[in-house]
């Protein structure tokens, strides 16, 4: 599977960003959520930073596709730091929603998770004002008696958003619901069901902090089939293929081609007798 067209359109980017020289790049936090693609990022140039205190004028940001607090955009105006903006134009869409729905004084609601960049960067849109909501429990206890609107983090459960609206729309007379849930992560967890028919067991490769990939894995646990997390090729433990005939990989959205070659290649070399 590989990159998502968002991720893959963000290296694309940074890559055309740090072949150009001229300035130094820097990322707050890391640009993906995948340590062997950031890795590999840092020995061409790019310098992931705490801050923007720790950005010079003249240098350069590097807008994750995840996207950023709008406050952080403005800082870096005013202190005349170039920006390489690869938000995602997903994410772009919820901010849009976000934005109008906080200028025309709706109640801006997003599911999702709080500490996730993404959604930090989406409340930033509704100047403060925005609830974050991330389970059942906390969708009953909202009470809203304006207009409201919700937009769902790219990367959610649709199984749990869905249940969270249902309760919103009790809670909330007038109520809209932008769908923002992504595409790519949605084909690729029914791929993975599709796959799963198929073979003994499935491989889930990518970044340990990547929330897709970690959901992936997990609908993979869920759903009672046999799998395993890894994020190289270099975990593969060829016991785990006990009586396997076959196997399946899948990845989440931020993983590399060239970390599913290694894998690839390393499962070629377990001999299916042992
Ligand atoms: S998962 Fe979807 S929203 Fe996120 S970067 Fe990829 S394409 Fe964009």
């Amino acid at each position: 599977m590989g990159y998502c067209f968002g991720v893959k359109r963000a290296m694309s980017i940074i890559d055309e960003g740090i072949s150009s020289g001229g300035s130094r790049v820097y990322t707050i936090g890391d640009v993906i959520h995948n340590r062997q693609a950031v890795e590999r990022l840092k020995i061409r140039g790019m310098v992931p930073v705490g801050s923007l205190d720790e950005i010079s004028e003249g240098d350069t940001l590097v807008v994750r596709a995840h996207g950023v607090d709008p406050k952080i955009l403005e800082m870096a105006k005013l202190r005349k730091i170039r920006i390489l903006d690869t938000t995602c134009p997903f994410v772009g869409k919820s901010h849009d929603h976000v934005k109008k729905l906080a200028d025309e004084s709706s109640q801006v609601i997003i599911i999702g998770d709080a500490s996730h960049p993404e959604v930090r960067g989406i409340a930033g849109r509704a100047y403060g004002g925005a609830l974050i909501i991330d389970s059942t429990e906390e969708a009953g206890l909202v009470e809203v008696s304006r207009k409201a609107g919700v937009v769902i983090q790219t990367t959610y459960s649709r199984d749990k958003a869905m249940a969270i609206i249902e309760i919103l729309k009790k809670r909330i007379s007038d109520l809209t619901v932008f769908d923002t849930i992504c595409q790519a992560t949605m084909l690729r967890r029914e791929a993975t069901l599709e796959l799963a028919r198929e073979v003994d067991m499935i491989l889930v490769i990518g970044g340990r902090e990547s929330s897709n990939t970690r959901r992936l894995y997990q609908m993979c646990i869920d759903k009672g089939i046999k799998a395993r997390f890894i994020e190289t090729a270099g975990e593969i433990d060829p016991c785990w293929f006990k009586g396997c005939v076959r196997v399946g990989l899948t990845t989440g959205t931020s993983t590399p081609d060239w970390v599913i070659e290694e894998v690839l290649a390393r499962l070629s070399t377990i001999d299916p007798g042992t």
